[in-house]
């Protein structure tokens, strides 16, 4: 049974207004196309009437099938889907329309209990072309449309879908169209995100305010359990409870061209390269007066609350999972404060015993990743303070966390998470600062680290100059099937990272380990077919690090060793060496992942990978 807050990543663009809808809603589907990609479809409203254009594949493929026919209209709903319920095919691709053809209508999610509705609906004289879970819902709008009387002042279209959303359990973000109400769209959200871009004479909505962050900076963001009427002048939202909404309009702290792909490849390389101003932007403001600490201005907890608290813990999924790996490391080290850390998918159900004093810190890019969400509500429910770190200001997890930190890292499109982990390592740092002077750092040593800290950004952008030497690695590596990656310490999580990396965009086999472990059992799998790729730290290990090398090495395994400058290495024990610039303890990790970054890139590119679109994932899935 799928958990009551999954959510499945898809895009969902609707537009009203007085322009043509086609091209803005091809747009906004290009710009998500980065959160589902199997097929991809449009409805407008053209005279009154549907007309539908569906295609599996790319969006792309569907521009090339819209090009070849008019489509007139200044309203239309468009998706492109991550399917879960029915396979890869035109027929289950979105929008869908009722059997009486009067609503079409494109879903995000997983209705749970759609068999039963559908039993009952078939029973009404409906009837199906999908095998998608999402096709009840048209035919029961369209149930309650026929069903329901005309109020004076009240959208019966609107009503009509509140109304169907009372009976339906699972997670949506739903867009409708009726042929009987040219001029209105409805939306709504139950575990997938939906907001409204609020134009002038136009409103667009969209799972993800980048699909049109280029027509306008208005946003509001729908709350689940809410259904929102819009027309080209208005918006109105009411509750599935009918209850009425006073709508809150914030403005997007990015611009439309930051979520362009400029003269890069890929996204993930432009966001690779982007990382410089990413850091520097999450570091903006946040060092107090004096320069001995960090500040934030929204965690909502006093310094007299931190100092009463026992115990953190972190929790995320995927990269984040590992950002809280190494915020484990810093904090311990640095703020001696105990650090528990949890897979949110894990912790949702395992029902932890928690001490008293505990924080709880939740880790998602998004923002909306729906199994972390849950472990944020999990958290709160229990009646702890739960605080997040997140890139996408307004976002669910963001709204309904205690206080937290934004990274200000900018949309992040590249399925492979590159910037926003690296500015997530760095708020660790950040943090473990703030509450290592809470604790006993000194003046001096948070000088120190606040040096070390300013200078990451121009450290990132030398760090950046090894990109043509990793390519030529890249290249020589590529064609090899299996990998290890090991590190010690705050560089075993980037160990799993690298790995994790590689795995997504390139689907080679590849492994996390800390580079000790790697003898009680990976070492098995080195031979000459296998490279390990070890990432290294200075410090009291370093002498360690290199026998776990020999070891491979007396086992004809190549190496690839990402270390700092100024790192010696006996004759001949290493394959490939790419240095990163010698720096403070703290932000290492950080500076050790950008070769990894271009490492999994280059590779990815030099099989033939769709980088931003890996086959089988999308940004921020979490399914069960
Ligand atoms: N469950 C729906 C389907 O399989 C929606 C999937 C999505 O969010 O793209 O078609």
């Amino acid at each position: 049974m799928m958990g009551k807050t999954q959510e499945i990543m898809c895009g969902i663009v609707g537009y009203v207004g007085k322009r043509q809808a086609k091209g803005i809603l091809v747009e906004g589907l290009k710009r998500l196309e980065y959160r589902g990609y199997d097929s991809a479809g449009l409805a407008i409203l053209q005279n009154g009437a549907l007309k539908l254009e569906k295609q599996t594949g790319r969006v792309a493929n569907l521009e090339g099938e819209l090009d070849k026919r008019a489509f007139n209209g200044n309203i239309g709903i468009s998706h492109t889907r991550w399917a879960t319920h029915g396979k890869v095919s035109q027929s289950n691709a979105h929008p869908h329309v009722s059997s009486d053809g009067k609503i079409a209508l494109v879903h995000n999610g997983v209705i749970e209990n759609f068999t039963s509705i559908k039993k009952f609906l078939l029973s009404k004289g409906y009837s199906f072309e999908s095998e998608t879970d999402t096709e009840v819902l048209c035919n029961l709008v369209a149930y309650h449309y026929a069903k329901q009387p005309e109020v004076d002042g009240q959208s019966r279209f609107a009503e009509s879908v509140r109304r169907t959303l009372f009976h339906v359990e699972g997670t949506y973000g739903i867009a409708v169209l009726s042929t009987d109400c040219p001029d209105e769209m409805v939306c709504a959200r139950k575990g997938s995100p939906l907001i409204i871009g609020v134009g002038v004479g136009e409103n667009i909505v969209a799972s993800d305010a980048t699909a049109f962050a280029s027509r306008t900076q208005n946003v509001v963001y729908l709350n689940d359990g809410e259904v929102a009427h819009v027309t080209s002048d208005d918006f109105n939202i009411l509750t599935i409870s009918n209850e009425s909404v006073d709508p809150i309009v914030s403005q997007l702290d990015w611009s439309g061209e930051e979520a362009d792909l400029g003269d890069f490849a890929y996204f993930m390389e432009k966001e690779i390269f982007e990382q410089p101003s990413a850091l520097e932007n999450a570091m903006r403001g946040r060092f107090s007066e004096d320069d001995s600490t960090t500040k934030f201005g929204g965690l909502n907890v006093s310094p007299q609350e931190f100092r009463q608290m026992d115990r953190l813990l972190f929790c995320a999924c995927g990269t984040a999972w590992h950002a809280c790996l190494v915020a484990e490391y810093l904090i311990e080290k640095y703020a001696r404060i105990p650090v528990e850390v949890e897979y949110a998918s894990e912790f949702r159900y395992r029902n932890a015993p928690l001490d008293k004093n505990t924080v709880v810190f939740v880790i998602s890019q998004s923002g909306e990743t729906l199994d972390t969400l849950a472990a944020l509500r999990e958290a709160q429910r229990k009646g702890y303070r739960a605080l997040a770190i997140n890139n996408v200001v307004g976002s669910t997890i963001a709204r309904e966390s205690d206080g937290g930190i934004y990274q200000h890292a900018g949309p992040e499109i590249g399925v492979a998470s590159t910037k926003a982990f690296t500015s997530q390592l760095l708020i660790s740092a950040m943090l473990a600062l703030y509450l290592g002077r809470l604790n006993d750092m000194s003046y001096g040593d948070g000088r120190r680290f606040v040096e070390a800290l300013k200078a990451v950004p121009e450290l990132v952008a030398l760090n950046l100059k090894v990109n043509s030497q990793v390519e030529a690695i890249a290249k020589a590596y590529a064609q090899y099937d299996d990998f290890l990656f090991l590190g010690r310490q705050e560089m075993f999580p980037i160990a799993l990272e690298g790995a994790l990396k590689l795995k997504e965009i390139s689907y080679i086999h590849a492994e996390g380990y800390p580079a000790a472990e790697m003898k009680h059992g990976p070492i098995a799998l080195i031979s000459e077919l296998c490279p390990s790729v070890f990432i290294i730290a200075k410090g009291e290990v370093f002498q360690k690090t290199i026998a776990n090398m020999q070891e491979i090495k007396a086992r004809h395994g190549k190496i690839i060793c990402i270390a700092p400058e100024g790192a010696e290495f006996p004759d001949g024990l290493i394959d490939d060496l790419i240095l990163y610039p010698d720096c403070h303890e703290a932000v290492a990790p950080l500076l050790a992942c950008i070769p990894l970054q271009l490492l999994s890139y280059y590779i990815a590119r030099e099989r033939g990978c769709d980088v931003d679109k890996p086959r089988n994932l999308a940004k921020s899935v979490t399914v069960e």
